[in-house]
């Protein structure tokens, strides 16, 4: 979509700071992190919020899924942990609309969330 930031995250057009990328999916560093490690996790497909998933998502999500595993990995999060958050529609804070799921470690999380 043409004026979706995260679309043109992923065509190269906006640059950012990947740290894993396959054909299906995109992980790159937020912009503004709200934790020493915070990173976005994305469908290269456009799909505008967690709402909007199809059946036909099915395997997409289940890769998503994984690929927040591997970065988590990859990041040496598995050692103490982590947490992936997906913030939908305007009481969940959304404020991009393409599906993302945060990546967020490197200190202690408090819960609940504000
Ligand atoms: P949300 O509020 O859940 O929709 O999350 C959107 C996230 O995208 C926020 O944490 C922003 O800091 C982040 N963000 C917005 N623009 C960019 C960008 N160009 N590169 C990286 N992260 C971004």
């Amino acid at each position: 979509m043409d004026n979706c930031i995260f679309c043109q995250i992923v065509e190269g057009k906006i640059p950012s700071e990947k740290v894993y990328e396959d054909d299906d999916i995109l992980a790159f560093r937020d912009l503004y992190p709200a934790a020493p490690v915070h990173i976005l996790v994305i469908p290269k497909k456009h799909i505008s919020s967690l709402l909007e998933l199809q059946e036909e998502d099915q395997a997409l999500s289940g890769k998503i899924l994984l690929g927040l595993q591997k970065v988590a990995r990859q990041l040496g999060l598995d050692e103490k942990g982590f947490r992936v958050v997906n913030n939908t529609g305007s009481d969940g804070g959304q404020t991009v609309f393409h599906i993302h799921f945060h990546l967020l470690g490197g200190r202690e999380l408090q819960w609940p969330p504000g």
